[in-house]
């Protein structure tokens, strides 16, 4: 099998497992045990971690929050900022392509006196700054914007948005999952206040992730219990995770640019050999490892039926089991007929130039083959 769907998620990176490995075995302790060295290890453990994404993202380690993953971390960030928008407003800009842990949380919020704009986005996905500047109204206390798509790979302009959102004084989130470790991304200089990400995607562990809150901003929590992380996440952390987290983190602030460019090229490579295909997604300002293509007059299903080889995803796999088109796909104005004929690709740390070779020769021949019956 060769696994092109990184954007669904990645493989543990062994030296991330190795990391972790021993916070499962003898350094099991609690962190928020203060009175034995079973508890002061952990507590090291997970401070270090702390560090190390902050210092992927430019933060502050005290501006990290841990969680369960993006879903987790966006609920909080846009419940907790509408639970303290108080006079400031109780308009949400937001953009139409966001991942259902943004706009789902965002529908919750309208049933509570909430209200949103949706922006739209050009034919590439990018949502343009003069349309966030336009959508801001004085009641305005939030927009978020994603720092790169997770279907069609499209790079947002995050740090226009991060300066028209610090001269409105208003907040900016933005739901980094899929651009942390794979573009630059640093919240000081892109101005963001809240951002989201996850170990999984990263080849991290799943079911672990963060929200970088600000310093200064105040969100109100969505769990209650312990005091862990400043009171604003209750429940003992997940202590080999976050370890895991970190590793990832790190490998990817020291990895990053070169990883990217070669994950870019084996993309590239790709599309390439796929040969007559139509693109989605924009041409530059794209995450390295994404091919969203069409092969127009054929059923996705059937090809990727036709080609169990590769694991690849049509549409998003967070939508997967829905029949519909996907909503970024409609909001590039794609035609639902040609949609329902496009295939994500998803490049990552793993994948070999021979893979992409061998996985473009299986496509190839199977459009061909799918050509064939359809003219029958
Ligand atoms: N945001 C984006 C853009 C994603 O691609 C995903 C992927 O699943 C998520 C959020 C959710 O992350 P998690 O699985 O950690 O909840």
């Amino acid at each position: 099998m060769i696994y092109l769907d990184n954007h669904a998620t990645t493989p543990v990176d062994p030296r991330v497992l190795d990391a972790m490995l021993p916070h499962f075995r003898e350094r099991f302790g609690n962190p928020s045990s203060r009175s034995h060295r079973f508890g002061w290890e952990a507590d090291e453990a997970v401070e270090r971690a702390r560090a190390q994404v902050a210092k992927l993202l430019g933060a502050d380690p005290r501006e990290i929050v841990f969680t369960s993953g993006a879903s987790e971390a966006n609920n909080l960030a846009l419940k907790g900022a509408a639970a303290r928008s108080g006079n400031r407003g109780n308009h949400i800009v937001a953009s139409p392509v966001e991942h259902p842990s943004v706009r789902e949380t965002i529908e919750h919020l309208l049933a509570k006196g909430i209200e949103v704009t949706w922006l739209p986005v050009d034919p590439e996905g990018r949502v343009r700054p003069a349309d966030v500047a336009a959508a801001i109204t004085p009641r305005t206390f939030l927009v978020t914007v994603m720092t790169a798509n997770n279907e069609i790979g499209t790079v947002q302009p995050v740090r226009e948005i991060g300066r028209i959102a610090a001269e409105r004084k208003i907040l900016f989130h933005t739901d980094a999952t899929q651009g942390v470790g794979k573009v630059p991304f640093d919240v000081r200089a892109d101005g963001v206040h809240l951002a989201a990400l996850t170990a999984h995607k990263i080849y991290g562990p799943k079911g672990v992730g963060a929200l970088h809150v600000r310093m200064g901003i105040e969100i109100e929590r969505q769990t209650h219990g312990g005091g862990q992380e400043r009171g604003l996440r209750a429940g003992t952390l997940n202590v080999p995770a976050i370890v895991g987290l970190g590793a990832a983190c790190e490998i990817c602030r020291l990895e990053r640019e070169q990883e990217s460019a070669r994950t870019a090229n084996l993309r590239d490579r790709l599309r390439m050999r796929l040969g007559d295909v139509r693109v989605n997604g924009p041409e530059r300002e794209r995450l390295p490892g994404n091919l969203h293509v069409s092969f127009p007059g054929i059923d996705a299903e059937s090809l990727m039926l036709a080609v169990p080889e590769v694991a690849v995803s049509s549409g998003s796999a967070c939508a997967s089991g829905s029949m519909e088109i996907s909503h970024v796909l409609k909001a590039i104005g794609m035609n639902p007929e040609l949609a329902k004929s496009s295939i994500r690709f998803g490049l990552g740390r793993y994948t070999t130039e021979a893979e992409v070779d061998e996985a473009s020769d299986l496509f190839v021949a199977a459009v061909r083959r799918l050509r064939k019956v359809a003219r029958r």
